[in-house]
């Protein structure tokens, strides 16, 4: 690690003259004095004034070649966190662009952290690019946290140990991702100077000590490399570099071999003019020196995730040591050394629709300090939404799950558990409840509020984000229905039977319920009772089967003659239950059954004239809808049953009818109305009008009609009248 030369305004401005020669360094100059003023009362822990970091960052960024706003939110990016100041106060001073920055760095450094498990950590460092909707906010972090690592020596032990592993786990990838390798390498070289320091000084000892060494055994292993390919006529650029501790640590740690060998620490590059070449010269390499099993690694043919593409391998050098070699093109060199991303979208699999976009952003990330004189320009392109189509969000346990754009509480309880998906009564966001359609944000931290009462609804299936919770929700709801399906078939069953002295228990037992659910290609006597629920299978197809037929008939015969009979209370108790909801005994037949428990959609509120269909609902019975309503169409149509008007009935039927009628707002209107109703010889239960501004008056009516002709009449009359505007049938 180079020693750097303290960074002043000066040098900052210097700098970013330096690739935008017609910079307007004035805001530069602004941001500096306002960090000085806001900081100025502040030390950093090594006892300097607390404006030597955001100098130090803003130089970083300008040795990046980022752009005036970036160094700008590199010298104000603690001022809102640590100072007075505000961000409407930023906005005002330095824009929009660079208050927007200054925030998104400031809320990237409220997260921290939890555990250290791999998984964990990579769902983190997607948070941390999902929270950074623009890439300058990670580089600004990047070059913060790169500053905060030199000098880390300030702090306590445990302190430097945390942000070690934290900069370790997150950061050095999210720098080796976007391909920027000088940036990885200080950080985990820094990383490993507090986390291992036994390991760090010794390595950094021996590496100082074979200096001479090592530089005398690169030049004559270059030399030889040289001109071996320059035997097969392959013109080649041949160097040797030390690798750096941390990568050498890590190798040591592989093999858990101690680390002696000057050869171990230097890697060789062989750059050819194109990718035949590059096998051509690996092919040299091999047939000059015996090749080390298992070391060969093609990443041409399989590029690294960030891009990275190079042949390596290890031979059997001139000394009988061992070589690592990479072999590559000038142009794969290039992106080694400048960072891509372009790939890294590839690998999370997601990016594929806008890929276009984001490997026009990399190409430009490589080729900016060549062609851009303007870097606002540049910057103008990667703004990009990074994992736009993920949230992040945390357990309160501090755990990551990673859930769709627009899920919602809901999706993550589900996400964590069935159970505590179905019991989910609501959520609190970051320590505040919140509805449960609500919409999570990366960063937030979720937890969910379940109760024991409570079970999942259709309208859930609206709310959820994730096919997972709606997959669990569907399949609640098909288990609800199947459980009410089961317990209305037994039900219709054990009546049908009862009528002839048996119950399901007996016919069970005897194995002849078994018996007759065999000619209906059903496996078992759950599926039996279910089929009935659903009116697949009749009740009377069933009692065919379990009770003969001659039984029946001489039961029904000493019926007749014991005319008054009573019938069975539980007949008594759905008839009851039955004429409470409805003054229409009888009004429907549910595929040829009678003294089902009928009820009346009150979406629709069908009348006898109107196509009607039926739906098995939870508790017993049977709801009846319009054949065109809406809600009856949106139902499961597994639990649909044909229904009919009872014709026999015919008269016996009164069914209460909502009308509306908007009239012009004159005298004697609500009479005039309630005689033309009664003249159709139709009762009027009751009545309500209202009048409108406009001069208009509106009335409610409900009326009792036996079926849909004679309401037309109602409709009819009444629209003949003067000064009716419209009249209709109110459904709902
Ligand atoms: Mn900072």
């Amino acid at each position: 690690m180079a020693k750097h030369a303290e960074a002043t305004l000066d040098t900052i401005c210097n700098t970013l003259l330096s690739y935008y020669p017609d910079a307007k360094v004035d805001l530069v100059r602004k941001a500096h004095e306002f960090a000085s003023h806001a900081h100025r009362n502040q030390k950093r822990s090594s006892g300097d004034p607390y404006i030597i970091h955001p100098t130090e960052v803003a130089q970083t960024l300008a040795e990046l070649k980022l752009d005036i706003p970036s160094i700008v939110t590199g010298l104000l990016h603690d001022t809102v966190e640590d100072t007075d100041a505000t961000l409407e106060e930023i906005e005002k001073l330095f824009g929009r662009d660079v208050a927007e920055l200054v925030d998104g760095v400031t809320k990237l450094n409220k997260i921290t952290f939890k555990t250290s498990e791999e998984k964990q950590a990579e769902n983190f460092r997607k948070m941390v690019l999902a929270m950074s909707k623009d890439i300058r906010v990670i580089l600004i972090k990047l070059c913060d946290r790169l500053n905060n690592m030199r000098t880390l020596e300030h702090l306590s032990s445990a302190k430097q140990k945390t942000i070690s592993q934290e900069t370790l786990d997150i950061y050095a990838p999210i720098a080796n991702r976007l391909g920027i390798s000088w940036l990885k390498i200080d950080l985990e070289d820094l990383c490993l100077r507090y986390l291992h320091p036994d390991a760090y000084y010794k390595l950094a000892q021996k590496v100082s000590k074979k200096k001479t060494e090592r530089e005398d055994y690169t030049d004559e292993v270059a030399q030889i490399l040289h001109e071996k390919l320059g035997e097969y006529d392959m013109r080649a650029t041949v160097s040797g570099r030390a690798k750096h501790f941390y990568s050498i640590y890590k190798k040591m740690e592989r093999r858990s071999a101690d680390f002696d060998q000057i050869n171990d620490m230097i890697a060789f590059r062989i750059i050819v003019e194109n990718i035949t070449e590059c096998y051509k010269a690996l092919g040299v390499i091999h047939a000059t020196y015996k090749p080390v099993p298992g070391r060969f690694k093609d990443y041409i043919a399989m590029p690294k995730a960030n891009g990275y593409q190079s042949l390596h391998t290890t031979v059997i050098g001139p000394h009988g040591e061992r070589v690592e070699i990479q072999i590559r093109t000038q142009e794969m060199h290039n992106v080694a050394e400048s960072g891509i991303a372009a790939h890294w979208k590839y690998k999370e699999g997601k990016f594929d629709s806008s890929s276009r976009e984001n490997i026009e952003w990399v190409h430009r990330l490589l080729e900016w300090n060549k062609d851009l004189l303007d870097p606002n320009e540049f910057m103008e392109t990667v703004k990009i939404d990074l994992f736009a189509e993920d949230v992040f969000v945390f357990t309160p346990k501090g755990e990551v799950r990673e859930l769709p754009h627009g899920a919602t509480p809901l999706d993550f309880a589900y996400a964590i558990h069935t159970d505590v998906g179905n019991k989910c009564v609501g959520a609190k966001i970051n320590g505040k409840i919140i509805p449960l359609k609500h919409r999570l944000k990366s960063g937030d931290t979720v937890e969910i509020i379940t109760s024991p009462t409570q079970t999942p609804s259709k309208d859930w299936l609206k709310i959820v984000k994730t096919s997972r919770a709606k997959a669990k929700i569907r399949a609640y709801i098909k288990t609800q229905e199947r459980d009410r399906a089961h317990q209305l078939g037994k039900e219709l069953l054990e009546r049908s039977l009862k009528a002839f002295d048996r119950t399901i228990a007996k016919a069970e037992k005897s194995g002849e319920m078994l018996r007759a659910g065999q000619d209906f290609q059903v496996r078992n006597l759950e599926e039996l009772y279910i089929a009935v629920g659903y009116g697949r299978i009749l009740p009377e197809q069933i009692l065919d089967q379990v009770v003969p037929k001659e039984e029946r008939e001489a039961i029904r015969k000493a019926r007749k003659d014991a005319d008054k009979e009573e019938a069975p209370s539980f007949l008594k108790k759905v008839f009851a239950s039955a004429q409470k909801r409805s003054p229409t005994k009888n009004a429907i037949i549910v595929s040829n059954l009678s003294d089902v428990l009928i009820r009346f959609g009150r979406c629709c509120n069908p009348l006898p004239g109107d196509s009607v269909v039926g739906f098995i609902t939870r508790g017993r019975g049977v709801t009846v809808h319009t054949a065109t309503c809406a809600k009856g169409l949106d139902n499961d149509q597994e639990r649909r049953v044909e229904v009919r008007w009872n014709i026999q009935e015919k008269g016996n039927i009164v069914r209460i009818v909502k009308i509306r009628v908007v009239s012009i707002d004159q005298p004697g209107l609500l009479a005039l109305m309630s005689q033309t109703i009664s003249a159709c010889a139709v009762n009027i239960a009751s009545a309500n009008i209202r009048t409108t501004k406009d001069k208009k008056a509106i009335a409610l009516f409900e009326v009792q009609v036996p079926d849909t002709g004679q309401l037309q009449k109602v409709l009819s009359a009444l629209e003949a009248k003067q000064g009716v505007i419209l009249v209709e049938r109110v459904r709902s």
